[in-house]
C-alpha cells in the first residue's frame, strides 16, 4: 500500500485489492453452504479516505461470515488479498500500556514454565514492532520475529529485535529449518484469524517447531464474540473466527496436539492455546475438556446456534436504527466517538452516514481531517464535541467505553448522553 502521508493507514488513493470468493472450507474443503451473517459489501475497514480522494470511487467487497457444516470453522466467504492490506500495517502494538503489561507478564510466565534460557530459540509470528520479543531479549533468551509489514519490522529492528519481513507458511518454515533456526517456542498472538490459508500456516508451525517444543496462540474466542454480540469485529482482515473445537481439529490434522488452554479478557474474550507435537506425550489439561464441553453446551457444533447469532445481529441493527431515527425525528443531534475499524463495520452494515451521525471525533491526529471509509463521515479532533454540544455521543470502541466516558466527562455538562451500540443500543447514565 503506497501512502501520501506519514501514516500508512491513510491511502494515497482508494485502493483496489485482489478478491476471491471461496466456495469450500479453507480447512477441510467441504462446500461452504451456511451463512452466519451477511454484513453487506463494505470497503476494508481501515481504509480512511483523505479529502483529496473524497470524490473518487472506493473498492468494496462482500463481508459475509460462513460456517462449515463439517468442521464448524467460521470464515469469510470473500478473501481480500492480504498483501495489499498488510504490507504497511498501521497498528503499532506498543502504543498501549495495558498491552505491554500483558506481553511482559506472558514472557515471565512462559519463560519460567518452559525453562527457556540462552540456548533456547523463541520465534514470534506477526511480531509487529517487537513489543513482546523485547522482553525475551532482556532476559537473555534468543528471539526473532517474522512480520510481513516492512514499516513495523523497521520499528522492531530499531529496538534490537531481529525481524524477517515475509508472510509465514510452510515455504518460510522450510527455509528457516534449513538454516538452523527451528523454534523451542513459537508465539502467534492475534494473527491466527488473519491467515487466509490456515493449513499452510499451521503446517509451517509444525515444521518450524523443534521436538519437545511448544506453540502458544492467542485468538479472540468466537464463542464470546457470539455471546457479547461483537459482530462489528468481523472484517475483511479477519478471515477465520476460532473456537476450541474447530482448532482442535485443525491442529490434529497437522500432527499437533492442543494440550492446554486459558481464557483471557483481551479483545472481548480470547483464548490462549498451548500446542505441541502430537507424539510429544504431553498430558492434556482438564481445562481443554471443560471448555470443549462448554462450547458443546452453547451449541457450537450445531448450525442452529450460528443461525440464531445471525438473527441477533440483524435485530441489533434494527434497534440501533430505531434509536437513531427516533432521535433525529425529535431534532436531537448525534456525534460519534472514535474511528476504530470495528466502528466502520457497524456503520456500513447499518447504513449509517452523516444523515444520522454528524461527525466522529478521534484522538489520533492522523485520522482527523479525513473521512471514514464507506460512510464518508468526517473525522475531527475531540474538541469538536464541546464546540457543537451534541445531544448524544455514540461510542464506537465500546470495549473502552468507561475510559471514553471518563475522558469526555464534560459532555454531561451540556446534557449530552453517551450511547453504546454493542451488545445492543443503550443510553448510558
Ligand atoms: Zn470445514
Amino acid at each position: 500500500m503506497t501512502s501520501s502521508t506519514s501514516n500508512p493507514e491513510i491511502q494515497a488513493a482508494p485502493h483496489r485489492h485482489t478478491a476471491t470468493r471461496r466456495t469450500t472450507c479453507r480447512f477441510c474443503g467441504t462446500p461452504l453452504e451456511h451463512t452466519v451473517i451477511d454484513l453487506g459489501a463494505q470497503p476494508p475497514c481501515n481504509s480512511i479516505i483523505s479529502p483529496e480522494h473524497f470524490n473518487e470511487a472506493e473498492a468494496i467487497y462482500p463481508l459475509t461470515a460462513m460456517v462449515c457444516h463439517a468442521c464448524y470453522l467460521v470464515q469469510l466467504e470473500t478473501d481480500v488479498a492480504p498483501d495489499s492490506i498488510y504490507t504497511e500495517y498501521a497498528y503499532y502494538s506498543s502504543f498501549s500500556d495495558t498491552w505491554l503489561d500483558h506481553a511482559r507478564r506472558y514472557v515471565e510466565s512462559i519463560s519460567h514454565q518452559l525453562r527457556l534460557g540462552s540456548e533456547s530459540q523463541v520465534v514470534e509470528l506477526a511480531s509487529n514492532d517487537g513489543y513482546l520479543l523485547q522482553y525475551f531479549l532482556k532476559k537473555g533468551i534468543p528471539a526473532y520475529g517474522i512480520d510481513p509489514a516492512a514499516n513495523v519490522a523497521k520499528a522492531a529492528e530499531t529496538r534490537g529485535v531481529e525481524t524477517i519481513v515475509t508472510f509465514f507458511g510452510e515455504h518460510t518454515a522450510r527455509h528457516l529449518v534449513s538454516v538452523g533456526r527451528s523454534a523451542d517456542l513459537i508465539i502467534a498472538n492475534n494473527v491466527f484469524g488473519h491467515i487466509p490459508d490456515i493449513n499452510d500456516f499451521v503446517g509451517g508451525m509444525k515444521l518450524l517447531l523443534k521436538p519437545g517444543g511448544t506453540i502458544t496462540i492467542e485468538i479472540p474466542h468466537f464463542m464470546r464474540l457470539m455471546e457479547y454480540n461483537q459482530f462489528d469485529t468481523i472484517y475483511h482482515e479477519h478471515y477465520c473466527y476460532h473456537t476450541l473445537q474447530a482448532d482442535t481439529r485443525i491442529f490434529g490434522a497437522h500432527g499437533l496436539q492442543l494440550f492446554d488452554v486459558e481464557e483471557l479478557n483481551t479483545h472481548g474474550g480470547s483464548l490462549r492455546m498451548f500446542v505441541c507435537h502430537a507424539d510429544d506425550g504431553r498430558q492434556t489439561s482438564s481445562r481443554v475438556g471443560a471448555l470443549y464441553g462448554l462450547e458443546t453446551a452453547r451449541g457450537l457444533d450445531t448450525l442452529t446456534s450460528y443461525a440464531a447469532f445471525g438473527e441477533q445481529v440483524r435485530e441489533t441493527k434494527r434497534k440501533l436504527l430505531t434509536f437513531l431515527i427516533e432521535a433525529k425525528r425529535v431534532g436531537k443531534t448525534v456525534a460519534g466517538y472514535g474511528a476504530p475499524g470495528k466502528g466502520n463495520t457497524l456503520l456500513n452494515y447499518c447504513g449509517i452516514r452523516s444523515d444520522f451521525i454528524d461527525y466522529v471525533v478521534d484522538r489520533n491526529p492522523y485520522k482527523q481531517g479525513n473521512y471514514l471509509p464507506g460512510s464518508r463521515i468526517p473525522i475531527y479532533a475531540p474538541d469538536k464535541l464541546a464546540a457543537t454540544k451534541p445531544n448524544y455521543v455514540l461510542i464506537l470502541p465500546w470495549n473502552i467505553k468507561d475510559e471514553v466516558m471518563a475522558q469526555m466527562a464534560h459532555v454531561r455538562e451540556w446534557g449530552g448522553r453517551f450511547v453504546v451500540p454493542i451488545p445492543e443500543v443503550q443510553v448510558l447514565d
